[in-house]
């Protein structure tokens, strides 16, 4: 049966929101994707029936939250393929998973004449942690560089490459071009000069996970909420012998095998990067979306999101003036374009007026921004659960705003 993107829409309670200018059409995916009512109920359900803290009691309320919390670790895990000899460690999200791969590894083990290879399509959660490792250790950043359809210039990256890099940090997917980067290829290119490979999975995490399977990657971070799970809470996970070996990220309960004023000695990954008391329901209902996404026929709603993606870039590449930013051949479903002479916040707002949510601005990559040579963008992106109805309407909308803002 082909994939039912209508019937889908009912998990999601939102979706039926009117917004002020109409029926929602929610186009801000790659900011945050909506929540099915099972992730909402599960964590209602968790404050509810099983919540107290983690780890520290010996009640019965603490073992089922403990239980809770351990198996939601294991799905989340097993869903991002981490194979043996990996560790999930809970963050707030991919920025915090970001900053612990730099601080605790970088600021620990980088020092002057090492280089960290990052790309020109990064979010600044991979820019800035590495330039302020780069300014406390000495060690440089090399930027690789894009090809003119949004996709990465693997000769660029390769010609970067050199006994000197210690890390490649790069997207898996882009938040502006929506590219996907072969990131079975970049690992190769890390393992053959001996650096390790860091991939952010911020925005890749939902749509292309084959491709984890096929990487060697030493870490990816990921954010809950872009998986249609809750804010706040997300994963980093890496091998663990090197996170072993890295400094802590913060120190507190949890995370210390003993302490005594004569010094303190600490837990192994995953436990050593979570000080304090995590986002215990928001852990379970993150592994709560995930088995709600295993429920769904994926390869259907890869389909859909294609097809819904060809119709959408299409339908922008058909109106004048307008320029799509990124046309490479694998993409998520992100169509970010910028129209010259034209603010793209006037854009969204004139969109917003007919209930559609679209995001625009720099999208927190500022330096592709001046890579592209455009100041921001507006950027539709695209869920399994949007319809090909949405997107012609999003289209003619989005023609006579363009029109009215121009002429
Ligand atoms: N990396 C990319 C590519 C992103 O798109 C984002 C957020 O949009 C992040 C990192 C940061 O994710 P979060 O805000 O969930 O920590």
């Amino acid at each position: 049966m082909a994939f039912d993107a209508h019937k889908i829409r009912e998990d999601f309670p939102i979706l039926s929101y009117r917004a002020e200018g109409g029926p929602l059409v929610y186009f801000d995916n790659a900011a945050s994707a909506q929540k099915p009512a099972a992730v909402i109920d599960c964590e209602a359900d968790f404050y509810r029936s099983k919540y107290s803290n983690i780890h520290r009691s010996a009640h019965e309320l603490s073992r089922k939250a403990t239980v809770a919390f351990e198996a939601a670790r294991k799905t989340v895990g097993e869903f991002f393929g981490a194979p043996e000899g990996y560790s999930t460690v809970f963050t707030r999200g991919s920025t915090e998973s970001l900053n612990i791969v730099a601080f605790c590894y970088g600021g620990k083990f980088l020092k002057a004449g090492d280089e960290i290879i990052l790309s020109q399509m990064e979010h600044h959660a991979n820019i800035v942690p590495w330039q302020e490792v780069a300014r406390r250790t000495g060690a440089a950043i090399r930027v690789a560089d894009i090809l003119p359809d949004g996709s990465l210039d693997m000769d660029s990256l390769r010609s970067l490459v050199s006994a000197r890099t210690k890390i490649i940090s790069i997207c898996h997917a882009s938040n502006v071009l929506g590219t996907v980067n072969d990131i079975a290829e970049i690992s190769k290119i890390a393992r053959s000069s001996g650096a390790l490979f860091n991939v952010d999975c911020a925005q890749s995490a939902p749509h292309c996970l084959d491709d984890l399977r096929a990487a060697d990657c030493d870490f990816i971070s990921v954010s809950a909420h872009k998986c249609f799970g809750p804010g706040g809470v997300g994963a980093l996970i890496g091998r663990t012998g090197i996170l072993n070996s890295m400094d802590i990220w913060m120190g507190g309960g949890d995370m210390i095998e003993s302490v005594s004023w004569g010094g303190t000695t600490y837990r192994t990954a995953p436990e050593k990067f979570e000080a304090g008391t995590p986002n215990i329901a928001g852990a379970a209902a993150f592994a709560r979306a995930l088995e709600y996404l295993k429920s769904l026929d994926l390869e259907g709603a890869k389909l859909h999101e294609a097809a819904l993606l060809k119709r959408l870039s299409e339908g922008i590449g058909q109106i004048r003036g307008l320029r799509i930013l990124g046309v490479a051949e694998r993409k998520t479903p992100i169509v970010s374009f910028a129209c010259e002479g034209v603010h793209p916040n006037d854009i969204s707002t004139m969109l917003d007026a007919s209930g559609i949510a679209v995001r625009s601005g720099h999208h927190c990559a500022e330096p592709l921004m001046d890579r592209l040579g455009v100041k921001g963008s507006c950027r539709a992106s695209l869920a399994f659960y949007n319809t090909i109805e949405e997107v012609d309407f999003f289209i003619e909308k989005l023609k006579k705003a363009i029109h009215f803002l121009r002429f």
